[in-house]
């Protein structure tokens, strides 16, 4: 199972190419085969077959080598410019070859630039698909050009055989839908795929990005954003809404007495203890930084608030932080302001004086006013 997800790994350059080699050498063998299999088929041109089943071979060679010399390399964050240019012009140069070969028109490998830019754009650096690109679009126009000037023939590998009058033979039809129109449905289905992967991961970085790593809480800059719209909200709608700023009580001291770690864990308990007070994701609990927290709270008055923050400091006051035989309690005092018509920064220091009365007037305590 790990092997699977190591040739899946996308979180490296050495890693998306390698994904590349994965999802192409199926398609490699698969054309491979399918051409050895219609040697001999008076249909086909068998000169022009032959080329073309050289070049594929050539060309799993290649993606099979540069795997193998990509694979050590699968968990570094070097880019991997020409490595990964080899494997885009391998798989376009072939399978452009192939188009050539059957014909624009009666293959479907007309697909392959559309392909390249889907899947392209998902494993590889954008200087490796432009260059691919524009390659492929070289070797196709170029080719199209020397049969409308009647330099080249169109779909040299297809002899007379190959047609009945104007309409493909039944043999040919059959062959080229399976070769052709399946291998479609194969290839759209690995950009989607591509897809959901990276778009979970970019919802996960979207989560780590307003994410607090200590305590899981939402972060400064995401409580700022969220204070932001909240504040333009309230003043269209003409709503209430609270800022709250907490603090833990002579937390210097846990720290000093007990350690940084312990420190560090009970300002996760807090954190926990915060978040479960509050209604996540319409209320917002953050850690500021140190142990310092902030709440959000949309469609709330004063009042409302004061009495969110006195059941959380009860909370707190009953939790036990420590290990067996070190039990001990840390209160937190906070700050609780009604927003009007301030400002995000009038707000904020409004709730910081409020937090300091609170600090000043005996700490595990709750003040709260109107406006700033
Ligand atoms: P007060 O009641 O006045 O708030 O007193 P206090 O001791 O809580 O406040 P002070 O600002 O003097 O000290 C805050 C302490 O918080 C200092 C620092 O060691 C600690 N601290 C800040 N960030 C972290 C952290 O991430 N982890 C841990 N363990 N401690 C932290
Ligand atoms: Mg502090
Ligand atoms: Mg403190």
């Amino acid at each position: 199972m790990s092997v699977v997800r190591e040739l899946f790994n996308h979180d490296t350059p050495a890693g998306r190419s390698i994904i590349a080699v994965v999802t192409s050498l199926p398609f490699f063998l698969w054309q491979g085969s399918s051409y050895v299999s219609a040697l001999g088929e008076p249909a086909l041109n068998q000169a022009v077959l032959q080329g073309i089943i050289a070049l594929i071979a050539l060309g799993t060679l290649i993606q099979l080598g540069t795997g193998l010399w990509l694979w050590p390399r699968r968990h570094a964050p070097e880019p991997v410019f020409g490595a990964s240019l080899l494997l885009a012009l391998t798989i376009t140069v072939v399978f452009s070859a192939v188009q050539i070969a059957f014909g624009a028109f009666t293959s479907g490998a007309n697909l392959i630039p559309v392909g390249l830019l889907a899947i392209g754009l998902h494993l590889f650096e954008r200087r490796v698909v432009v260059i691919t690109f524009v390659t492929c679009l070289v070797i196709l126009l170029g080719a199209d050009i020397l049969v409308a000037a009647g330099r080249y023939p169109y779909a040299p590998a297809l002899t007379a055989q190959a047609f009945d009058g104007s309409t493909p033979t039944e043999w040919w039809d059959y062959w080229r839908t399976w070769l052709f129109y399946i291998g479609s449905i194969i290839l759209a289905s690995i950009p989607l795929w591509l897809y959901n992967q990276l778009d979970s991961q970019r919802q996960q970085l979207e989560v780590m990005s307003r994410t607090d790593g200590l305590t899981a809480l939402s972060n400064r800059r995401y409580f700022m954003e969220r204070l932001e719209t909240e504040i333009l909200r309230a003043r269209r709608y003409r709503r209430p809404f609270c800022v709250v700023l907490a603090d833990a009580d002579h937390f210097k001291k846990v720290n000093d007495i007990r350690g940084h770690h312990v420190g560090d864990e009970v300002l996760r308990q807090i954190g926990r203890v915060l978040g479960s007070g509050v209604r996540i994701p319409n209320d917002v609990a953050a850690r500021l930084g140190g142990e310092e927290f902030a709440l959000l709270l949309p469609e709330t008055t004063a009042e409302q608030a004061q009495g969110v923050c006195d059941r959380i400091a009860r909370k707190l006051r009953e939790h036990e932080f420590g290990s067996y035989g070190d039990r001990f309690h840390v209160t937190i005092s906070m700050g609780v302001v009604q927003g009007l018509e301030e400002e995000a920064n009038a707000l904020l220091k409004a709730a910081d004086r409020n937090l300091y009365e609170a600090k000043a007037g005996g700490r595990d305590r709750v003040i709260s006013s109107i406006g700033g």
